[in-house]
């Protein structure tokens, strides 16, 4: 096990996969640095990380402003005097079709699901870089390889996501800073509530409900790929429900 001591800072913990994970990976003996903009939830996740004898904080950041991400990955650093993973999990999926022309939206998607996650590198990867070891992970989705109708903006960031992580994989690599991406399917949790449109929010919930992994199972991915000796790099894990086809 290499996960035992690894400080793992997630943006976008305050619920779902990034929840899930952080609880996983504190009761496996990660350090855990945690964020999003909620933070009611953020302080009861890390009582609840504490009150299992693991080792957790919080800060807030929102991922649309560098600033932020730039302090909350400052925070984690200060407190625990490096960082062995930079998890970019925030994520919406605001799907409409295109000639809805939800403008607002598709910017916003940009803004959390792309430049979110660059914020995060940026943020982290001159300290991985003095350290001489690092690992980013980012949430992609099946939507970074697969294209559907409605989901054109949603797709689009995955894809861009999938591309800026395979670089940074390339670059970095020889550094020994790794960068992997987790792909899912279909996962119960309430990105639902970020489909904009009434229609597609239902079927979105719908299906998640109806044939979703469990956080818990994203968890064990990124455990996977968190617990690998240093010259093992995970590039990517894409897992769906069982029965779901794209
Ligand atoms: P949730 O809605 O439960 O989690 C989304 C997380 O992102 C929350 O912690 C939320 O925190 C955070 N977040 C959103 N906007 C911001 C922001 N501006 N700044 C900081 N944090 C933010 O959904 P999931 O757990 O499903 O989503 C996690 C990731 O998984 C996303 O990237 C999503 O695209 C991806 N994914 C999910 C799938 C699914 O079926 N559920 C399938 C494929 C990929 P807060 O609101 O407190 O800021």
């Amino acid at each position: 096990m290499t996960v035992k001591g690894k400080v793992v800072v997630i943006a976008g913990a305050s619920s779902g996969i990034g929840a899930a994970t952080a609880k996983k990976l504190a009761a496996h003996g990660a350090k855990l640095f945690i964020g999003a903009r909620r933070e009611d939830l953020l302080k009861k996740q890390v009582e609840d990380i504490e009150a299992d004898g693991g080792e957790a904080a919080y800060k807030t950041v929102d991922v649309t402003d560098k600033s932020s991400v730039a302090d909350f990955v400052k925070a984690a650093h200060d407190k625990y005097g490096k960082i062995d993973v930079m998890y970019n999990n925030a994520g919406v999926m605001p799907n409409s079709p295109l000639r809805d022309l939800k403008v607002e939206d598709w910017e916003r998607a940009f803004q959390i699901n792309v430049m979110g996650v660059l914020y995060g590198i940026a943020a982290a990867l001159p300290i991985m870089k003095e350290q001489g070891f690092g690992h980013f992970i980012a949430t992609d989705s099946n939507a970074g390889h697969v294209i559907n109708p409605n989901a054109a903006i949603y797709s689009g960031t995955k894809f861009a996501l999938r591309a800026i992580m395979d670089a940074l994989r390339q670059e970095e690599g020889p550094n020994m800073i790794r960068s992997t991406i987790v792909s899912p399917g279909n996962v119960n949790t309430a990105l639902w509530k970020t489909v904009g449109d009434p229609e597609l929010q239902k079927k979105a919930r719908a299906r998640e409900e109806e044939i979703g992994l469990d956080p818990e199972d994203l968890a064990n991915a990124v455990l996977y790929a968190i617990d690998q000796p240093e010259n093992v790099g995970i590039d990517e894990i894409l897992l769906r429900p069982t029965v779901q086809e794209n």
